[in-house]
């Protein structure tokens, strides 16, 4: 069967986190073994699919990049095509976990449409939800290792030293300079989590793009909300039983009652 996944929430919310976690396939205790959950289902993030133009030097991929730096929406008519040519691939026929994209009802129905003619549909919508100062602080206080291991200044931070360093001439903003304590290794910041504006700007715009994805999906019983403040390894418990219910409960309705 195949199974398209949507994840919506706020930056921080976690959703890349756990759209690795359901496109590796999950093989967990919660999960039953006859499960549509276990199979993988890659994770398309259209905000990937934009970063990897960076390599290209034509107008268009120069047109996003410039785009996506002032912090806008590229167009939907662009963004829906980009959409369209990932889910022609080989790898997504029988589902993908899908972040970042729809953003607005144009899309969502592009989507709805899209999936239709090739006999698919979206079956879950997952909105994680945040507290709008945690999800600040989860961005702004995110560092990470060579490794992959992430910190948080605000509260992840065993084994790590930190401290903001004044620009000396206070015409920048104070540098997070942080590093691991037993190693000494330096702690790298995401460039896009280094300036408290951009991080509100992308905060304020889902809060913006939010209310008519939920509207439009809530009618259809297919959003489920799920706690995003809990741990990574809850919130995928929470996301597998939230799924579940949906698939379970659309199938009851398509078997006849005897
Ligand atoms: P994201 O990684 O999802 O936060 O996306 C990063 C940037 O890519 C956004 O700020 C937009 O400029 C662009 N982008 C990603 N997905 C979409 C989308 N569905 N519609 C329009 N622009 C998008």
């Amino acid at each position: 069967m195949a199974l398209f996944l949507m994840l919506m929430g706020p930056q921080g919310a976690g959703k890349g986190v756990q759209a690795r976690e359901f496109s590796r396939g999950l093989n967990a205790p919660h999960v039953s073994p006859e499960s549509e959950l276990q199979s993988p289902r890659p994770h398309v993030s259209t905000g990937n699919l934009f970063r990897a133009m960076r390599q290209r030097e034509d107008a268009l991929a120069r047109e996003v990049q410039a785009t996506m730096a002032a912090g806008h929406l590229i167009d939907d008519a662009l963004t829906n095509q980009v959409l369209r040519d990932r889910l022609e691939q080989e790898d997504v026929q029988a589902g993908a976990v899908l972040d970042g994209y729809p953003r607005n009802q144009v899309q969502a129905k592009f989507l709805d449409e899209y999936l239709e003619q090739r006999g698919n549909r979206l079956d879950a919508v997952i909105l994680l939800e945040l507290d709008l100062f945690k999800a600040f602080r989860r961005s702004y206080g995110r560092i990470t290792a060579a490794d992959g291991r992430s910190f948080n200044i605000y509260g992840q931070d065993e084994g790590v030293e930190w401290e903001f360093v004044e620009h000396p001439q206070h015409e920048y903003p104070p540098r997070l300079k942080a590093r691991l304590r037993e190693s000494g290794e330096a702690l790298i910041r995401r460039p896009d989590d280094a300036h408290a504006h951009a991080i509100i700007q992308r905060i304020e715009l889902f809060l913006a793009e939010v209310e008519e994805l939920v509207a439009y999906y809530e009618v259809r019983g297919i959003l489920k909300r799920v706690d995003a403040a809990q741990s990574v390894n809850k919130v995928t418990i929470d996301i597998a039983h939230a799924v579940t219910e949906i698939i379970e409960r659309d199938l009851a309705e398509l078997t006849p009652h005897r």
